[in-house]
């Protein structure tokens, strides 16, 4: 089996029929990186930032996240990496964080809705991404976006943030890209408002699948009614592939659904040519797209 890794590892993903496909990886941690590279990620297209605020007791410093960060940027050696912001999860436990319990967790103060109520902790975060990207090409992704005034109201914060930095001559790439998750039917639904805003998209399905069909993602009571593949689903993939596409802006999945092969068919049928999944899954995926004929 390892010897497959690493023979497919350096693999193209392009169907029979010429389709070229890019597959990035989604990554927990920095050491998962290594892994990602091992599997033949050809970039990190989800850093989920939350293991630097789990298991512990205070909020991690700028300083701190940024050396993460930039371990993550160096040693991916110029492949793009794309940092998502907190994404404070229905479920997880923070003993330093305040929260109010909450009667239904997903539907609550989650991922930007919690960064925008607590700006410091957002700014020290976006900060250090913003650093990072000295280092090699990041991006910077915000979680759970629902309407386009939470954009607005990020990139402000954003463009606050650069203008700290440059007064406190810390160096970052002045045109980081800057990318929302369409994860929320809502945002999925007036995709065409986002568009102006920022460079890129990136389809959560795990959470689109949950907040489409109401069913609890962690949920097993109700596991079966969690179908990934759900016309209604794939309706909102569809419209939010057909408006990215005509702005020429980029898009990508990064939910669970590129790593299978139904999934990553359906997909491919509708257009989407980047995927970001679990390191583990890229062998296999690179070895399916080019075993089959799109058409
Ligand atoms: C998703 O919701 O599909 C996703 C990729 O993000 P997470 O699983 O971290 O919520
Ligand atoms: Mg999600």
């Amino acid at each position: 089996k390892k010897q497959e890794i690493l023979v497919l590892k350096d693999v193209k993903a392009v169907t029979k029929d010429g389709v070229q496909v890019t597959i990035d990886a989604n990554v927990g941690t920095p050491e998962e990186v290594a892994k990602a590279l091992e599997y033949g990620a050809e970039g990190i297209g989800l850093l989920r930032s939350e293991f630097l605020y789990i298991n512990r007791f205070d909020f991690p410093s700028e300083d701190e996240q940024f050396e993460a960060y930039r371990y993550v940027v160096q040693t991916m050696k110029g492949k793009p990496v794309t940092i998502r912001t907190f994404d404070i999860g229905g479920d997880k436990d923070f003993p330093y964080i305040d929260l109010k319990r909450e009667n239904n967790p997903y539907l609550g103060m989650r991922g930007l809705r919690f960064s925008l109520a607590n700006i410091p902790v957002f700014k020290a975060q976006l900060k250090a991404i913003l650093r990072a990207s000295a280092y090699g090409p990041v991006g910077m992704m915000f979680p759970m976006v629902s309407d386009v005034r939470e954009v607005i109201a990020c990139l402000d914060i954003v463009n606050d943030v650069k203008k700290e930095l440059i007064d406190e001559r810390k160096d970052f790439d002045r045109n980081v890209k800057i990318g929302i998750m369409i994860e929320v039917p809502s945002a999925a639904l007036t995709i065409d408002r986002f568009i102006d805003f920022v460079d890129f998209f990136s389809i959560g399905t795990n959470d689109l699948t949950q907040y489409t069909l109401a069913v609890d993602r962690s949920n097993e009571n109700v596991a079966d009614y969690y179908i990934p593949l759900h016309p209604s689903v794939l309706k909102l993939i569809g419209m939010v592939q057909d408006v990215v596409q005509k702005s020429g802006k980029k898009l990508s999945i990064c939910g669970e659904l590129a790593a299978f092969k139904d999934g990553i068919f359906a997909l491919l049928k509708q257009g989407i040519r980047v995927f970001s999944m679990s390191p583990v899954s890229i062998p296999d995926v690179k070895k399916y797209i080019s075993e089959i004929t799109l058409e």
